[in-house]
């Protein structure tokens, strides 16, 4: 049975987010919080691979407690398993101490034919955990999917369509195989009432940095983190633009030449 690993975050809807001028962080109170967009994506794509031939849908957060709402759409469209990592222990944590502690958690539960994540999240958008994740499972990495085509469990191999900048690649990838997924032909589908109710009380396994098995103190949260953020910061607004309409290009560009002047910009 094919076992596939879906990879999910919570993000705040981030364009309601504002970044305090003085103190550079982002502002998330009274902002909501949503499935990071393409992780509905990577979620809708492990359920037509579950739906066209059959298997097991684990859905695996790292996050706040709250971060379990995703995990619960997740169960709500047909992953049987959630796994929420959460602990104060991870904070701070950089695309390689998150990805440490996603890898150790989900392999408590077995192994992966297909790890499926979004190809970036709309907050960190670094797009470092798919590589990061794969290196960490053994498994081919096969980044910007728009489409997994076919999954031949008995020759152990996936066909799937990237998308490039000048067209489409189709390749095929040795299972297991970590998909970073776009959203082209992938619209998250909206739930069934059943599978809404039956998602709200479903058990989530929640796991700390005590109960991670194996898990090294060192290389999670800040301390395991490679990266520091030394400050963040707004874009400078750019000025005002000006719109000229003198009623002929002559009279507009002669307008131009002015302003230019005025400028003492020639
Ligand atoms: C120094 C530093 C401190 C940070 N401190 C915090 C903090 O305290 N709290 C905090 O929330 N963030 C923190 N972050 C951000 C956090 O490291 C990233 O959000 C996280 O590592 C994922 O990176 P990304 O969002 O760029 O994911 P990307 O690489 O863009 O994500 C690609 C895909 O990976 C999967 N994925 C990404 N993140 C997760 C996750 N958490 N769980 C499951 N799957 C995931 C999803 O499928 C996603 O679509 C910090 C970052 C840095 C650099």
């Amino acid at each position: 049975m094919l076992k596939i690993l879906v990879c999910v975050k919570q993000v705040p809807d981030v364009n309601l987010v504002k970044i305090d001028p003085v103190t550079g962080s982002l502002i998330r109170d009274g902002v909501p919080a949503i499935m990071n967009p393409l992780d509905g994506s990577a979620l809708e794509a492990a359920v037509r691979i579950k739906e066209t031939y059959g298997g097991e849908i684990t859905a695996i957060t790292m996050g706040p407690d709250n971060a379990a709402a995703v995990l619960r759409e997740c169960i709500s469209v047909g992953a049987s398993q959630a796994i929420l990592c959460s602990d104060y222990a991870f904070k701070d944590a950089d695309t390689l101490s998150t990805s440490y502690v996603i890898g150790k958690a989900a392999k408590m539960f077995g192994e992966y034919d297909l790890i499926i994540c979004g190809k970036e999240t709309l907050d960190g958008a670094t797009g470092q955990m798919g590589s990061q994740l794969a290196e960490r499972f053994g498994a081919t990495m096969v980044s910007s999917t728009s489409l997994i085509m076919e999954v031949n469990e008995e020759m152990g191999t996936v066909i799937a369509e990237r998308e490039l900048e000048g067209g489409v690649e189709v390749l095929e990838a040795q299972m297991p195989a970590l998909f970073t997924v776009e959203k082209t032909n992938y619209q998250p589908r909206i739930p069934n009432f059943k599978g809404w109710k039956f998602a709200r009380t479903a058990p989530i396994t929640k796991l700390t940095a005590d109960t991670i098995e194996g898990l090294d103190r060192n290389k999670i949260g800040a301390p395991g983190s490679g990266t520091i953020v030394p400050r963040t910061y707004p874009p400078e607004k750019a000025e005002g633009g000006m719109i000229l309409d003198e009623g002929s290009v002559e009279k507009n560009v002669a307008k131009v030449m002015e302003i230019l002047a005025d400028k003492g910009l020639v």
